[in-house]
Parts: structure tokens; sequence; C-alpha cells
């Protein structure tokens, strides 16, 4: 789905996909050098992280495995509470492996803060984040996100895996949802 097919439903178009590819090449590559000669796990988030994690392992040059979570947040509607309930937990140990948390958006940081502290009780030789978003405005701790692939403006956005009732994962750039769809 291309940000013309539902221009309508946009506010405002914030990236589109050739965008989105530039910088994931550029941090691919700080990744590379990062991990060279280093046993790499990509952790990945569902649902919103499996655009992200296809397109940024797609542009590594090093091995890594992957592997997927699923987690449900206890938070209200659009709110987050940081508490975090594992619906689907990792196939791999983690001890003595290097984790690379692959993330769609990070927005207040309460389930990230959660995920991490969680997946550090596994004992892995090293633990970092790359978020494709991050609303620096609407952060409520201050975590560490090694990679960031574009700070935003604390608004509602679709697309690049990021859904609204289900909808917009499957839209290839990255918009603000128009009102008149969600009221
Ligand atoms: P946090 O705990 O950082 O507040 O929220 C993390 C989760 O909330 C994200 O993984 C994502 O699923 C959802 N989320 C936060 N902001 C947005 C947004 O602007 N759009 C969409 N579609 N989901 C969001």
């Amino acid at each position: 789905m291309d940000l013309r097919d539902v221009s309508d439903d946009l506010s405002q178009v914030l990236y589109t996909k050739s965008q989105l590819d530039e910088r994931l090449a550029e941090i691919a590559a700080q990744i590379d050098a990062d991990y060279e000669r280093k046993d790499l796990l990509l952790v990945g988030v569902l649902n919103g992280a499996v655009m992200v994690m296809a397109d940024l392992s797609r542009a590594l040059s090093i091995h890594c495995e992957m592997d997927w979570m699923a987690i449900s947040s206890y938070g209200s509607g659009t709110s987050s509470s940081g508490v975090v309930r594992i619906l689907k937990d990792l196939n791999s140990n983690l001890l003595g492996r290097h984790v690379l948390v692959v993330e769609d958006i990070v927005d207040t940081g309460l389930t990230l803060a959660y995920l991490l502290e969680n997946l550090r009780s596994r004992k892995p030789a090293s633990l970092e984040v790359m978020a494709m978003f991050r609303k620096p405005e609407a952060a409520r701790n201050d975590i560490e996100v090694k990679y960031v692939g574009f700070d935003i403006p604390n608004e509602f956005v679709v697309g690049y895996g990021l859904d609204y009732a289900g909808r917009y994962r499957n839209l290839s750039g990255l918009g603000t949802l128009a009102p008149h769809v969600y009221s």
C-alpha cells in the first residue's frame, strides 16, 4: 500500500519508503561496524517491528539471527501503562549473546523499559536497542536507544508496521492519521 492509496486518511506524510530505506542503510552500516565478528541476535517485537526487522536485517552485511517476542500492554486505549504480558516468548537462549532489540516506535518508553529489564535478567553479553521512530516529547524515562531512525512529533502515526485498529501496517511510508478516521 502506497501513501497515495490512503492520502485522504492522512493529515501529513512524514516519511516515504525511500527516505526510510535511506536512513536504514545508514543505521545498518553502523551496526555492521559495531557488531563485526560478533554473534548478533536481532529480537523483534511483534507485530509492529515486522517491517523494520525485514528491511534492517536485509540491509546488514554481517550475519545475524532473528527471534521474536509478542507482548501485550495493559494500557487502556492509546496510552501505555508499561505493564506488559508476554504472549509469545523467544525461542533462543540469550545467555552470552549480543542482543539488539528491534522496535517500531518508542513512545513513552514504558514498554521498552519493561522488556529490557526482562531480557537483561537472561544475562546476554550485550543488550542494545534500535528503534525506527521515537517521540522524544512523550518520553517518561531516559532509556538509551542506541540506534534511532527518526525522532518524530508527539502525534499518532501509522504505516511501516504501525497500525490503527489493525489497519495501515502494510502502508509503505509513515504518516499522521487524520482526525476524521478515528473520531
Ligand atoms: P510506549 O510504551 O513506548 O508508550 O508504547 C509502545 C507501543 O505503543 C509501540 O510499540 C506501539 O505499538 C504503540 N504506539 C506508540 N505510539 C504509537 C503511534 O504513534 N502509532 C501507533 N500505531 N502505535 C503507537
